[in-house]
Order: C-alpha cells, then sequence, then structure tokens
C-alpha cells in the first residue's frame, strides 16, 4: 500500500521557500517573523527552538516574543498590536497552548490578517470559500497537499472529514468543495460514522482519537489523511500515532504515516505562507 510521505513534500515546499526568501532579501525586504508565546508548556519550548532552527536554515528573521508564564489576555493582545506596528515584522505566530483563561480565537482575531501566517484569523478563514485564499490554515493546507500526492483527482471524490474544528475539519472541507468534491463533516455528534466512512474514496481523520478509524469502517482501496497526534505508549516507550488504526494499511490504497506524514508538510506550509505574507506586505 503506498505512504504519502511528508518529507519529499515539505522538501519541495521548502526549496521554493528558500527561493523566495532569497528574492525578497534581494529587494532588502527579508522576512521577519515573531512567535508570541505566553505559559510555560516544555513542549511549546521545544517546538519553538526547532521552528527558529527551520526558520534559520531557510533564511528567514525568526524571533520569539515572550509575554511570560503568568501572562493575561491584555498582555497578549498588547504584544500583538505591537507587533501588528511592527513595520520589520512581516509575520506572527501565537504559539499554543495559551495560559488557561486565555481565549485564543479572540487572541486570534486580533491579529493583522495580513501577518497572519498561520491562516486562523477569522478574515483569513473567510477566503476559505474563494478557491485560492492568500493565507490558508497551514494543517488543512497540508491535507490538500497530501491528497495531491497521490495523484488521484480531487473532483468528484466522495470525501468524509472527521473533525470540525476552526483550523482542520472546517478549513479543508471547504478546500476540498472548492475542488469539486462531495464532502461530508462528521463530529462527535455523527449518528453511525461508519455508514459515512464506508463509502468515502478520501478519509480525512482529525479528531485526536487514536484507533477510531478501522479496517472494516473503509472501502478497500481508499485514500487515509491521517491528521491525528495521540500520545501513546508501546512497548514501555512514549510515542506518537495517528488516529487510524495502524491495520488500516492493508486495505487503503493510499495512508500517510504518523508521524511522518501531514506534519512535516504542515510546517512547510507555514513557511510558504510566511513568504506570502511578506510578498503581500511589500506590494
Ligand atoms: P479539536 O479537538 O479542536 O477538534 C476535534 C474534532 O474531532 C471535533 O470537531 C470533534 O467533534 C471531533 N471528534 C472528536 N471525537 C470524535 C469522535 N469519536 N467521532 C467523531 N468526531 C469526533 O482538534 P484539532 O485542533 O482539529 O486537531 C485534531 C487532531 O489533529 C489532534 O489530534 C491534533 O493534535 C492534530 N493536529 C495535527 C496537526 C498536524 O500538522 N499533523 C495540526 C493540527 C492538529
Amino acid at each position: 500500500m503506498p505512504l504519502i510521505r511528508g518529507a519529499p513534500l515539505a522538501a519541495a515546499i521548502e526549496e521554493e521557500v528558500r527561493r523566495g526568501v532569497e528574492a525578497l532579501t534581494a529587494k532588502g525586504l527579508r522576512p521577519r517573523l515573531v512567535a508570541v508565546k505566553a505559559g510555560d508548556d516544555p513542549a511549546s519550548e521545544l517546538y519553538l527552538k526547532r521552528q527558529a532552527k527551520s526558520a534559520e536554515r531557510l533564511g528567514l528573521r525568526y524571533d520569539v516574543e515572550d509575554c511570560q508564564a503568568h501572562a493575561g489576555v491584555s498582555d497578549v493582545l498588547a504584544t500583538l498590536a505591537r507587533l501588528n506596528a511592527a513595520q520589520d515584522v512581516t509575520g506572527i505566530i501565537v504559539q499554543l497552548p495559551l495560559p488557561a483563561g486565555i481565549d485564543v480565537a479572540t487572541v486570534q482575531r486580533h491579529l493583522d490578517p495580513r501577518k497572519d501566517v498561520e491562516g486562523v484569523h477569522p478574515a483569513n478563514l473567510g477566503e476559505l470559500l474563494d478557491a485560492n485564499p492568500a493565507l490558508p490554515p497551514c494543517t488543512a493546507a497540508a491535507i490538500v497537499e497530501c491528497q495531491r500526492a497521490t495523484g488521484i483527482p480531487v473532483a468528484g471524490l466522495d470525501a468524509v472529514v472527521i473533525g470540525r474544528s476552526r483550523i482542520v475539519g472546517r478549513p479543508v472541507a471547504l478546500m476540498l468543495t472548492a475542488r469539486d468534491a462531495t464532502v461530508t463533516v462528521c463530529h462527535r455528534g455523527t449518528r453511525d460514522l461508519a455508514a459515512h466512512t464506508a463509502r468515502a474514496d478520501l478519509v480525512v481523520l482529525a479528531a485526536g482519537k487514536a484507533g477510531m478509524l478501522t479496517p472494516a469502517m473503509v472501502k478497500p482501496g481508499c485514500t487515509v489523511i491521517d491528521v491525528g497526534i495521540n500520545e501513546v505508549e508501546r512497548d514501555g516507550k512514549r510515542g506518537i500515532t495517528g488516529d487510524a488504526d495502524p491495520a488500516i494499511a492493508d486495505v487503503a490504497g493510499w495512508f500517510t504515516p504518523t508521524p511522518g506524514g501531514v506534519g512535516p508538510v504542515t510546517v512547510a506550509l507555514l513557511w510558504r505562507n510566511a513568504v506570502a505574507a511578506a510578498r503581500m506586505q511589500t506590494g
């Protein structure tokens, strides 16, 4: 069963990003990203360090603005207002999780939409109603890239998306609809999940429930794009797994592994958005 591997897809996108950054830098317009963090989540620290390294590798400027562990919503919004106004900042990332009590959507609404490289501001999400939004949310766009890698035309496919979050499930449903798939969105309120997945040519898993899609639930030969990230313990070791039962590999035609599938493509698309945002602001 062919695997959709994220690394080569990400490498091709990164090459395009490197060229884009070079062209902007040659004009004296090197993009600058700032990640805003608050709280003291150790996983975030690690993630931001990795992000900084990748940005450097691609020639992007990258800084972290730390609002500190005890930050409240007004501190985070004041930081955003300052970065929105800063001429040399072309992209802003809001690192999650934020401390308990800070509403993520409220914070995201205060980003300048032109600097919203994660594509999470309502103005950018609204642009998903058009076929080619300037700054799409990275994970949803990564799902579309992974599907494209199969070479199977999207038009006419029966697609089932499991999960309806604001930045993954719902956006990808709009993106697939714009590409002429017939899309069903399933969620916690769906009565008979298997009845939907059984007729799907394409199943997108974005629920965060390990093992929720079993081989008996899908049509042989279908494509399964698994976005889920779940921490599991196997043979006494901690690791991550997606939302599909690994045995799905025996029936699916195409399948994204976890780790190594959608994740690397998501990161590469953040950099692509960073270049697009910088281009937009510099004319
Ligand atoms: P979320 O928690 O905001 O949404 C989960 C959705 O799944 C909800 O709409 C819910 O209704 C649905 N759901 C939950 N249990 C279900 C069930 N049993 N049956 C049907 N629907 C069910 O999550 P999110 O932010 O969209 O993320 C989803 C998953 O994707 C998580 O595991 C997250 O870690 C992962 N993720 C991966 C990437 C990546 O790049 N690979 C990026 C973002 C999120």
